[in-house]
């Protein structure tokens, strides 16, 4: 089946139109990327349009067809670029303008005399370039690095600029060698490149930004909004994990702020937050980078900490007490708090699997064991850490 080259300019004009319409409907329910989507939707009308003035380029006298297309189609490719630029906080626009007002002088200089030449071969060297450069921009993309569209953006602007590359540099020679005929074909392989590039791309961008949309909310589902440390889920999650995982033992040290209704009831609940994101600071910092700490009620904390055994966990509890203890939280209005926490500690064996039980069921367990431990302390005055009693221990293994 033969299609001609200006069917294929057309399907690829009502693509990038779709395309365009698509990402523009998306950019109202994405503020965040309002930008980029931008700078896409202007890239794919652009490209459309300079395909459009390509079909009509004998309309106009000398090289203004031809050039006209060119230069509108760049633009095109150049909207794309800056757009994916934004997503890394980049801009190209000096290198764009640099770039187009070179074109456009060698229009004016090589264009009146070659202009069959220009057009076929030397103006696909800018594309090559510019999609080489849109290639680099995704890849140095280190935020959206683990989303899968990008490998799919990353293998469309490569091919193509690799494509356009061997039309700027071996074309020329070939077509010398193999005559018009391969030509022809060459400029149908350009097109079917150019169909698939207006179909794969912009969806491919539109699928990235709808990963990192939900990759956003995955993240804030798991996420404590006021201390930034993980939800009661999270810590599950991850309890799950850690019990799953070539462990010998899990401690779990269940916290809880002492007297926080009076602390609420004298300050304020703002200083109360406050006190909180503090106690969270420090927590983290004096538990270590090993530890899976979540806030996992109002005023209440818990961490895990593998492989560390009873005495290591309470040394490490004591350290968090008397840091926290010994810590004034000062507000943004100049209040100064002191506040305590309390602390409840139980330790689990990893061992011979003995009983069918889930890892949310001896998680419940352990944490049941620490939060016992945890009303003995609340008993024994507050501001310390008292421990399970080390017997029975459920002893259980995954995997
Ligand atoms: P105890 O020493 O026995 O634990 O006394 P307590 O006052 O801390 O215990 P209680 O459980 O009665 O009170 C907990 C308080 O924590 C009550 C609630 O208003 C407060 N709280 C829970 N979540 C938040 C929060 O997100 N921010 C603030 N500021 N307060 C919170
Ligand atoms: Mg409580
Ligand atoms: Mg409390």
């Amino acid at each position: 089946m033969h299609v001609d080259l200006t069917t294929l300019y057309l399907l690829v004009i009502g693509t990038l139109l779709v395309s365009a319409a698509m990402t523009l409907w998306e950019r109202k329910i994405r503020p965040e990327r309002s930008g980029a989507l931008a700078f896409w939707t202007a890239g794919y009308t652009a490209l459309a349009a300079g395909c459009l003035a390509a079909t009509h380029r004998q309309m106009l006298p000398g090289i203004y067809g031809a050039a006209t297309s060119n230069l509108i189609i760049m633009s095109g490719y150049l909207l794309i670029l800056e757009g994916i630029a934004t997503l890394n906080g980049r801009r190209h626009r000096i290198a764009s303008g640099a770039l187009l007002a070179g074109i456009a002088v060698m229009w004016c200089v090589a264009g009146t005399r070659w202009q069959g030449m220009v057009w076929d071969y030397v103006s696909a060297g800018p594309i090559a370039l510019v999609s080489a450069a849109t290639t680099r921009e995704i890849m140095l993309c280190r935020p959206l690095k683990h989303l899968r569209a990008r490998r799919v953006i990353v293998a469309t602007t490569a091919s193509y600029a690799l494509l356009y590359a061997g039309r700027a540099l071996l074309l020329p020679f070939l077509a010398q060698a193999f005559g018009p005929g391969f030509m022809a074909m060459a400029s149908a392989v350009t097109m079917y490149g150019g169909v698939l590039y207006s179909v794969v791309l912009p969806m491919a961008l539109l699928t990235l930004i709808r990963e990192e949309a939900h990759d956003r909310l995955l993240r804030a589902s798991l996420t404590d909004y006021l201390t930034g440390l993980g939800n009661r889920r999270w810590f599950f999650e991850q309890g799950a994990r850690l019990l799953g995982g070539a462990h010998r033992s899990l401690s779990l040290l269940a916290f809880d702020m002492d007297h926080f209704k009076a602390i609420n009831d004298r300050h304020g609940h703002a200083t109360g937050d406050e006190v909180l994101r503090s106690f969270a600071r420090i927590a983290r910092k004096q538990l270590g980078p090993e530890a899976v700490l979540a806030r996992i009620g109002g005023e209440e904390f818990a961490a895990l900490l593998p492989d560390c055994d009873i005495m290591q966990a309470r040394r490490i509890g004591q350290a968090v007490v008397q840091h926290f203890g010994g810590h004034t939280t000062v507000t943004a209005h100049g209040i100064a708090v002191n506040a305590t926490v309390s602390i409840g500690l139980a330790e689990m064996a990893i061992g011979q699997k003995h009983c069918e039980t889930s890892a949310e069921d001896d998680l419940g367990t352990l944490l049941a064991a620490a939060d016992r431990a945890l009303y003995e302390a609340k008993a024994r005055g507050r501001n310390r850490v008292e421990s399970a009693a080390i017997t029975p221990l459920p002893r259980v293994s995954f995997g």
